[in-house]
């Protein structure tokens, strides 16, 4: 039995990561639950879940979500120090962080230095720390499990390759909703098309980041500290179907893909019950002969300029990707509400990543520091 705290319950991940413990109660029990603020969703959740501990973020919540469990025997909390708090208690075995942004960092350093296994969805924890979250996973012994269909699929590429080098990887993307709009279109994209996506179903901020491709620039951030590959060595590979989730290429010059429907429930599942693998409820065996034909583009620096900064800022290092993710997160909010368009998104990101302090070496109070100057930063940029 693994006792999996799954923080960010409520979003696309956490509700799928429970259809998973739901139709496996034999082999995982959901033992935390966390939420933003969506109170309602929380209390229905662990009114089936019956996890030990539920927290809600905003503090706001509190007394609803206490009242509401009363009659059973679940600790309530709220305020992101609870998470924290609950991401590392003795009753866990597995943290599932599928909280969005900047916010899944803290839990995760607290989980992993419990000995926790992670099961890593919060790309943005490896944008923002991934050197040191890095060495904090090898010194405390608490292995990171990748969740992103793409980290899992390098993942699986790589078992049983121990001592093999790694030449490239092929990280693939499907091109989100704009991939053959012309640069003077996506001027004028709203939020409403960008969050269209047209394969996944997924939270709201990563599939703005997703039209943007700063989510693929996120994931090239997050396969490097994962895999150790260079990022010269990780070519981004549109691929619109979505079926090869990402391939590794070897020195013989073997390329090994992972091929599937896309269905966040493989990658979310197989961190759950890895390395054994366990049937997937309701996702649809993949029908080549349906699919016919799989396509492979360039991607297009120019029309796509959020994927040229993330190599830019992983090639200068230090604490430019936390900036990044700090920009890309004022930016995605303000695209969301209408403030700026689609297309400013690049462009103030990369004025603020041009005057915020660069820190060669910084250590995790620094990139607290760099997201609070960065956030405000970018802020002002757009007021
Ligand atoms: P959602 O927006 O759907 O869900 C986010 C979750 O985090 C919700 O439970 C939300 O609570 C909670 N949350 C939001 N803000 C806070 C906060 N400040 N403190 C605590 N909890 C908070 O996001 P996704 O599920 O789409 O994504 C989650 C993570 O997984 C992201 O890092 C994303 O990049 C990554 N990921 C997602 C994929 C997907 O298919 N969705 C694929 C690969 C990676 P509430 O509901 O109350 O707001």
């Amino acid at each position: 039995m693994r006792r999996i705290a799954i923080l960010g319950s409520t979003g696309s991940i956490g509700t799928q990561a429970l259809d998973i413990v739901r139709h496996h109660r034999d082999l995982f029990t959901a033992q935390v639950l966390t939420a933003g603020s969506n109170v309602d969703l929380l209390i229905r959740q662990a009114r089936e879940f019956q996890p030990d501990a539920v927290v809600i973020a905003d503090t706001s919540k509190y007394q609803t979500l206490q009242e509401a469990l009363a009659d059973l025997p679940i600790k309530v909390y709220a305020g992101a120090d609870a998470i924290e708090q609950v991401a590392a208690l003795p009753s866990v075995d597995m943290v599932l962080t599928a909280m969005v942004g900047f916010a899944g960092l803290r839990p995760t350093i607290a989980a992993i230095k419990e000995g926790k296994a992670i099961a890593l969805a919060n790309k943005e924890t490896l944008v923002v720390a991934g050197r040191l979250i890095m060495q904090l996973s090898k010194q405390y012994g608490a292995p990171i499990l990748p969740v992103d269909s793409e980290h899992s699929a390098i993942f699986q590429c790589l078992a049983g390759e121990e001592g093999n080098a790694l030449e490239r990887i092929l990280l693939t993307a499907s091109g989100g909703p704009f991939r053959l709009w012309p640069i003077e279109k996506l001027q004028h994209v709203t939020a409403e098309e960008a969050l269209k996506h047209p394969n996944w179903d997924m939270g709201a901020k990563i599939t703005i980041d997703s039209a943007s491709m700063l989510n693929k620039g996120f994931e090239m951030i997050e396969a490097y500290h994962l895999y150790h590959v260079p990022p010269e060595r990780i070519q981004v590979v549109i691929h619109p179907e979505s079926i090869i989730h990402s391939a590794v290429e070897f020195a013989d010059g073997a390329v090994i893909a992972q091929a599937g429907t896309p269905d966040m429930r493989l990658p979310i599942q197989y961190a759950f019950s890895y390395p054994t693998r366990l049937p997937v409820i309701g996702n649809k065996p993949l029908d080549l002969f349906s699919i016919g034909t799989l396509h492979f583009e360039k991607p297009d620096y120019e029309r796509f300029p959020c994927l040229r900064l993330s190599f830019e800022a992983i090639n200068r290092g230090g604490n430019v990707p936390c900036m990044l993710n700090a920009a890309g997160e004022i930016t995605n909010a303000a695209f969301r509400k209408g403030l700026i368009g689609f297309l400013d998104m690049p462009r103030l990101i990369e004025k603020a990543l041009s005057i915020a302090s660069f820190i060669a070496s910084p250590t995790l109070d620094d990139l607290f520091a760099t997201d609070t100057e960065v956030r405000a930063l970018t802020s002002s940029l757009i007021s």
